[in-house]
């Protein structure tokens, strides 16, 4: 490849499919990132995230498909590059940093190549970025969680990768330290404009991290997209799940609708006589004082969530059994119990998929 030549994908996996003896874990995954772009991969536990990442790094061999790295083909139609030469940046769980080096010998690790004078310097200005100057001859046991995930993100980051692979890698800090390490990994790549696939089953971070996410299900992709686009446009009642507790009701369309106790709900493009799932995201929902608009509905109980309020709410007229919603209102709400109010639906966050 002509090395002037603007890169147009940091990495591209093409039709790749993969089985651990009887278990299919991955079947036709297509996965493009970026150069410059922070790519989540996310999905429940065993869908196969991992495997795409170590089939990208070259941990895994590949046994159908193609995966290339700034345009260029690694892995598949004959070729294998092995890890050391794909130049991805890893950062695993549980950061794997070697234990018998110290912090700057960590670092050094994928520097091998460079004479001393300029890798000192490449060290040092690493370390720097990460925020753990200072830090050159403490040993791994030394220093926090967070403090490794440091380093381990600086010795990803030091040989200067085309991509760089994160597998879960906040997985170990505790929630108030994962908070302020993920904003710092996020600048960090960032001003690197380093191309980043991370894998999480978390969507708040997969929703705080990524400029695009890649949910998976069951080995295969669910939907791709701007976080955004997949909390607000979900293509099937898993991704509008995955991201969320969800309301549910069960209908039948007639006439491009589908009649619920909350009234007639849009169904168009469903055929008539389809069954249907109904999913309410909690915070679809708004309570208007007394009964003079909206559909009736009566508090059960509220609970203070932090920035929001949970109201468990019973609706009975047009239910042939009592119906229990949750809805999630910004701040302070806490309604007395069987106090009534004006149940009004942004139609915006309500979602009607064919049922399976
Ligand atoms: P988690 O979030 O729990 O790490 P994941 O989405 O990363 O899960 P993978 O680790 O890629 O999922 O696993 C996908 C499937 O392949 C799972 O069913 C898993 O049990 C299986 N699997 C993974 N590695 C192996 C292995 N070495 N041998 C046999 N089966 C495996």
């Amino acid at each position: 490849m002509n090395t002037d030549q603007k890169v147009l994908d940091a990495l591209r996996l093409t039709g790749v499919h993969h089985s651990y003896g009887k278990v299919q874990a991955l079947c036709g995954v297509d996965l493009v990132l970026h150069p410059g772009e922070l790519v989540c991969l996310l999905g429940p536990s065993g869908c196969g995230k991992t495997t795409v990442l170590r089939i990208a790094a070259g941990l895994e061999p590949l046994q159908r498909g193609e995966v290339s790295i700034a345009d260029r083909l690694v892995a598949g139609d004959g070729v294998d590059m092995p890890p050391e030469t794909r130049r991805v940046g890893l950062v695993f769980q549980d950061y794997a940093l070697f234990p018998h080096l110290t912090v700057a010998g960590n670092v050094a690790f994928g520097l091998r190549g460079l004479n001393a004078a300029t890798r000192t310097a490449r060290v040092a200005e690493t370390l720097e970025q990460v925020g753990m100057s200072g830090y050159d001859d403490s040993y791994p046991h030394q220093l926090s969680g967070g403090q490794q995930q440091r380093v381990a993100l600086a010795r990803a980051l030091a040989p200067k990768p085309k991509v760089m692979l994160l597998d879960e890698p906040f997985s170990g800090l505790d929630s108030q330290l994962r908070n302020q390490v993920r904003d710092q990994t996020l600048h960090l790549l960032k001003a690197n404009n380093t191309a980043t696939l991370m894998v999480t089953h978390d969507p708040e971070e997969a929703m705080f991290m990524a400029d695009r996410v890649i949910l998976m299900e069951e080995g295969r992709v669910a939907q791709k997209g701007p976080p955004a686009e997949l909390y607000l446009k979900p293509a099937s009642a898993f991704v509008a799940s995955f991201f969320g507790e969800v309301n549910r009701l069960a209908g039948v369309v007639q006439g491009g609708q589908v009649a619920t106790p909350l009234g007639d709900l849009d169904a168009r493009g469903i055929e008539n006589g389809r069954a249907v799932e109904v999913l309410i995201r909690p915070e679809a929902m708004t309570l208007a004082p007394g009964s003079s608009e909206g559909i009736l509905a009566r508090v059960l109980a509220a609970r203070m969530l932090g920035r929001s309020s949970l109201i468990h709410l019973s609706v009975e007229e047009g239910s042939a059994e009592e119906l229990h919603l949750h809805a999630r209102i910004p701040g302070r709400f806490l309604p007395a119990e069987q106090e009534i109010f004006g149940l009004i639906l942004d139609h915006e966050q309500v979602f009607v998929f064919p049922k399976n």
